[in-house]
């Protein structure tokens, strides 16, 4: 079974996806770190991130290199990939990995922007998760606080949705929800709920 989950940044789809994954006991791909870690590349590169050569480049070589999630996972780094990402180039790099990663025997569970409606549209169940933009802000503000820094809220809020409009309005594979992917709201939903939701759409779409 392939379980696709795409939705925007802070929406909660890699918590859903990594409960989801440990419940089916399939592996999960976080896409977003492929993207995070291309980025990661071209700035200990010191190079400009809408460099595209070099860009594919730390894309091909993705799998030789070993980041430490860590490195990965801040607001700051969310921000950057979503820059490398926009670039077609970087994308098509990144598709065989992924599809790859899919077609494993038995499944998998993958999460990002475009697994619906480009990596893997063939997909048993789509999930497509969203939240309120200030939802989504006030938990990466939590996130944050946790981790020992000190955000400005207001701040948080305008790079989600600056995110968000770059992620929506790129041209190459955008942030869409696939024709017949289910909507998953979790504004109201903690993530004990969230996880019961999603597993009801899965459940509901295996049978
Ligand atoms: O999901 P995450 O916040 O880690 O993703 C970081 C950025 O990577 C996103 O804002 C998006 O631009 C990009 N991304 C993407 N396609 C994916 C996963 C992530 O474009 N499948």
């Amino acid at each position: 079974m392939i379980i696709a989950i795409d939705g925007p940044a802070a929406s909660g789809k890699g918590t859903l996806a990594r409960r989801l994954a440990a419940h089916y006991r399939l592996p999960h791909l976080d896409t977003g770190l492929l993207y995070r870690a291309t980025a990661l590349a071209l700035m200990e590169a010191g190079l400009p991130l809408d460099d595209v050569v070099h860009a594919v480049e730390a894309a091909r070589g993705l799998a030789l290199t070993e980041y430490a999630e860590t490195d990965l996972r801040g607001h700051a780094m969310g921000e950057a990939a979503s820059q490398v990402a926009a670039m077609p180039e970087v994308r098509a790099e990144l598709v065989r990995l992924q599809r790859d990663f899919a077609a494993r025997p038995g499944g998998a569970v993958l999460d990002g922007r475009d697994i619906g409606s480009v990596i893997c549209p063939q997909a048993d169940v789509k999930i497509f998760v969203t939240a309120a933009p200030e939802v989504r802000a006030s938990r990466r503000v939590r996130e944050m606080m946790e981790r020992g820094e000190k955000p400005d809220p207001a701040m948080v809020l305008a790079d989600i949705v600056r995110r968000d409009a770059r992620d929506a309005g790129r041209s190459s594979a955008p942030l869409v929800k696939a024709g017949d992917a289910v909507d998953l709201d979790t504004s109201a939903l903690d993530v004990e709920a969230a996880f019961r939701a999603a597993l009801a759409i899965v459940e509901a779409r295996r049978t």
